[in-house]
């Protein structure tokens, strides 16, 4: 789960890490009020969304007068920032970050994530500040700098030690970043962070380390154990079908394709994706029921599906272990009967139950064909779909 900026900056300022002071708002007045609270001179007028590169889009602005926070506010509140991280499509900016201006001397790249190789926190830090670290990691590896922290020491001395020398920090500074990144590290251990960016730590006129910009995402398998952070959850920054998917606890994705799938099982759901490309089209979405399906979140998870306009084929593929495949035809048939079924629905059944599953879609009348195999099944769907064209 993502959260916005501001956000982001208050749970390291709980840890005590350096960060602007800053005030979020909703409207241009309450921007201006925030303004008026931090008392500049200068200010930074911050686009709130769920996504990096706003800074080259026009969403950060400095300004130095009441008067150009409200004339930048109201330009970016409710307009519509495309960034190389939002899509074409871009986000609709519904919240500012009405930020302290800090004066920069320096701009770095600092990073933690989960590293499954090494399976620790893994931070990455580099002089390049402020730059897609991507693009650096690409053309200057050597500016790069990672290491991983054992879990049973903790972040250790030695590690802020080479933070420094990595960034040329010496003296104060130097100590700075010493009390700065155990900090920072609590602070992804405590909330179950997976990914903690922070680009750029700034080095300021005056000598001091501040995390300028802040970027995390948490676990989702870990976030019933901290209420704070689901409250803190933004879903019109999130894809209204993954909204949706997510109340009746589906492993939802929403894909470009154009064939819709509904699988139980994640590896079953990325096989059937991978078939489909096999036969030449492309998967509209992964979606896993889960082994413990009912036939109330068989009909979500149709319903899903069906209202993605992108969707022109249905690819139902389900192997019955745990889950019955009568009650996925059940579901399946209630499904088609309330939201009705425009496109070509491939079925294709296995395991537990699947003759009594087969024998209610048969006796259903509905224009359902079914797949004997996961070949056969994905095969049936791509020429259905070509043929509907
Ligand atoms: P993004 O990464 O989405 O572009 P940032 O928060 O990193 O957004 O802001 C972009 C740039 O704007 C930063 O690299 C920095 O140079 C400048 N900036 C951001 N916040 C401040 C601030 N509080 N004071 C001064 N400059 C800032
Ligand atoms: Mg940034």
């Amino acid at each position: 789960m993502n959260i916005h900026e501001y956000q982001a900056k208050a749970v390291l300022r709980e840890f005590g890490v350096p960060v602007p002071r800053g005030v979020p708002a909703f409207t241009v007045d309450e921007a201006i009020k925030g303004a008026e609270e931090l008392g500049g001179p200068v200010w930074v007028v911050k686009a709130q969304i769920h996504a990096g590169g706003r800074g080259k889009a026009g969403g950060v602005k400095v300004v130095k007068s009441i008067d150009d926070v409200k004339k930048e506010s109201t330009r970016i509140l409710g307009s519509t920032l495309v960034t190389h991280q939002t899509g074409p499509k871009g986000k609709q900016v519904n919240r500012l970050y009405i930020e302290e201006g800090s004066a920069i001397d320096k701009e770095f790249y600092l990073s933690a994530l989960v590293d499954r190789e090494t399976s620790r926190v893994a931070f990455v830090v580099s002089t390049e500040g402020g730059m897609d670290i991507e693009q650096v990691a690409h053309d200057t590896p050597d500016k790069i700098v990672s290491f991983s922290v054992d879990p049973a020491t903790g972040l250790m001395p030695h590690h802020s030690r080479a933070v420094a020398q990595a960034l040329k920090l010496t003296g104060d500074l130097a100590k700075q970043i010493g009390d700065i990144l155990p900090k920072l590290y609590a602070a992804f251990i405590a909330k179950d962070m997976s990914m903690l960016e922070i680009n750029p730590l700034v080095v300021t006129k005056d000598a001091k380390i501040v995390c300028l910009d802040a970027k995390v995402d948490f676990d989702n398998n870990a976030l019933y154990r901290h209420a704070d952070v689901m409250a803190l959850r933004d879903i019109t920054e999130e894809d209204d079908k993954e909204v949706e998917a997510s109340k009746y606890d589906l492993n939802y994705i929403a894909l470009d394709g154009q064939i819709g799938c509904m699988v139980n099982g994640a590896g079953l759901a990325m096989a059937s994706m991978d078939i489909i490309k096999l036969y030449g089209m492309e998967p509209a979405n992964f979606l896993d029921v889960g082994g413990s399906a009912t036939k109330e979140k068989v009909t979500a998870a149709f319903k899903i599906i069906t209202s993605d306009p992108n969707v022109k084929g249905i690819l139902v593929n389900i192997f019955g272990g745990i889950m019955k495949c009568d009650v996925i035809a059940e579901g399946v048939v209630a499904a088609v009967k309330e939201v009705g079924l425009k496109v070509p629905l491939v079925v294709r059944l296995e395991g537990t139950n699947v003759e009594l599953g087969k024998k209610i879609i048969k006796e259903s009348g509905l224009n359902v064909t079914s797949g004997d195999d996961l070949d056969d099944a994905a095969q049936k769907i791509v020429k259905a779909v070509k043929e509907a064209a």
